[in-house]
């Protein structure tokens, strides 16, 4: 026999003999499966619900929302701190979606105030190093979103976009839950192109983001009591890209009878249009950029942008020309025009987007970043991209750097962000971003000062390298470490 008590979120069970009470239900999480305890994911739990924890009784080991005192003994509980998480989400490196209207959305871009903290460290040449780890989740090729879903305190998600798996940092037990598809949940993977989500803004408890899969657009929702996840059919087609969003639309392409369309709708689901992109590829697409009041795909093969309103463009690249998506992304030139780096029959130059008749600025080699954080070798570009490089330092002449994140800020007119230096590399871009081991890369941070923040050895593939906020630190993680490193920062917390 079992008492029932009801909060105003929760059902719980006192268990008439033990006196231990548990969950039986709770708004948003469906149905619960109660092992917490057999797990050790009470601390996690009573977090994520509000739910009041023993202080000097071992009565039992949770306790419903608002309880004060132990109902058995009388002795005084722990209610959970008043805290409720005021840190800021995370969606990606690209994910900002609080940029101002003159900032490219959809690029590694953030406004979160990262040099504030960053930047009271040891300047260069001084070299740094983490102050933190945490373990690598068991798949590690993902995406990562710090954010609270409905619930009071945030927590970090880790999807493996490429083999569906979900998975959840316990930070209680500092470890990685890998949560099971209910019933009747679509797989999460999604390998047609570069992955995207859109983050519920203002989510009910549980609610995620809107993701793309391989049989349509769904709202991701988790329980983290139960370690589960289920999805919600929003559009159903076999996408050809991730969604978007522009004012008050989502868009994304998907293809039907060997053609590529372009969905619409508003964001509450309503005013669904389907148009046609004659000559657009199914897949290999970029996540969108939205600027300018239009949402851009970019592709090997060319652009596509849709404006909300009027008929999508699909524009072929010129010919002989091919873009070097790898570099980057679209950066600005300082009329508001954006440009993409690529090569054609007389080496590198800037073609300006979204036009079927684009300028061209030839450039005399390769040039790394987006949204105005460029370099040419280890120089930043600040005027023009096709401008020439600020030599700070002629000794950064052999290194090359990488781009990974641009912190935007309103009040500096110098570009400032996370990137990778190669030193002693000399060779080409693209293979510095492909096939070769670099046997010397710090991870930087350029701003009103300069500072090493870390020193690795032997880099593949950087380009994997992932940047993410959480719990007030900025990680770094890459799917060959063992773990993930960061660096705390005081600005946020
Ligand atoms: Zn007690």
């Amino acid at each position: 026999m079992s008492y029932r008590w009801e909060t105003p979120a929760s059902v719980w069970l006192e268990d008439e003999k033990s006196a231990r009470f548990e969950l039986a239900s709770s708004e948003g999480l469906g149905q619960v499966d109660w092992q917490a305890h057999a797990r050790g994911r009470v601390p996690d739990c009573a977090e994520l619900l509000g739910a009041s924890l023993p202080l000097t009784c071992d009565c039992s080991p949770i306790f419903p929302e608002g309880f004060a005192f132990c109902p058995n003994c009388g002795r005084a509980l722990k209610k959970p701190a008043a805290d409720a998480s005021q840190r800021p989400d995370w969606w990606g490196p690209s994910g900002d979606q609080f940029l101002p209207r003159h900032v490219p959305h959809g690029l590694p871009v953030t406004m979160l105030p990262l040099g504030a903290s960053l930047e009271q460290r040891l300047a260069a040449p001084a070299v740094g190093r983490y102050d933190l780890t945490m373990p690598v989740p068991p798949n590690a090729h993902c995406v990562f979103a710090a954010a609270t879903y409905g619930f009071p305190v945030q927590r970090l998600l880790a999807l493996a976009t490429t083999r569906s798996v979900l998975q959840y940092w316990d930070p209680a037990a500092q470890l990685w839950h890998v949560m099971v598809a209910e019933e009747g949940a679509a797989p999460l993977a999604f390998t047609a192109s570069e992955h995207a989500w859109l983050p519920a803004l203002n989510p009910l408890r549980g609610e995620v983001a809107l993701v793309p899969t391989a049989s349509g657009l769904h709202r991701l929702w988790i329980n983290p009591v139960s370690e589960t996840y289920r999805t919600e059919a929003v559009f159903e087609a076999p996408l050809a890209s991730s969604p978007g969003a522009i004012r008050r639309h989502i868009s994304c392409l998907f293809e039907v009878d060997g053609e590529t369309r372009l969905w619409s709708a508003l964001a509450d689901g309503a005013d669904v249009d389907v148009m046609h992109c004659p000559g657009a590829p199914g897949a290999g697409w970029s996540r969108p950029i939205a600027y300018d009041d239009r949402l851009t795909w970019l592709h090997e093969h060319g652009q596509l942008s849709w404006r909300p309103g009027a008929q999508p463009q699909w524009l072929a690249w010129p010919q002989g020309w091919t873009p070097r998506l790898e570099f980057g992304g679209p950066t600005q030139s300082r009329d508001g025009r954006l440009w993409l780096i690529g090569h054609g029959v007389d080496g590198y130059s800037f073609l300006e987007l979204g036009t079927p008749a684009p300028q061209a600025e030839p450039i005399s080699g390769a040039r790394l970043g987006f949204a105005s954080l460029l370099f040419r070798r280890g120089h930043a570009v600040v005027g023009e991209p096709w401008g020439p490089e600020h030599v700070e330092d002629p000794h950064d002449d052999d290194t090359l750097v990488l781009p990974l994140l641009r912190s935007f800020n309103n009040n500096r007119s110098q570009p400032s962000g996370l990137v990778l230096r190669f030193h002693k590399y000399t060779g080409r871009a693209e293979d510095a971003l492909s096939s070769r081991t670099i046997a010397r890369t710090t991870v930087e941070w350029i701003g009103r000062r300069n500072v090493i923040l870390d020193d690795i050895a032997r880099l593949a593939r950087p380009l994997e390298c992932v940047p993410f906020v959480y719990d007030a630190c900025l990680w770094l993680h890459h799917p060959d470490w063992n773990q993930i490193r960061g660096w705390r920062l005081e600005a946020l917390s």
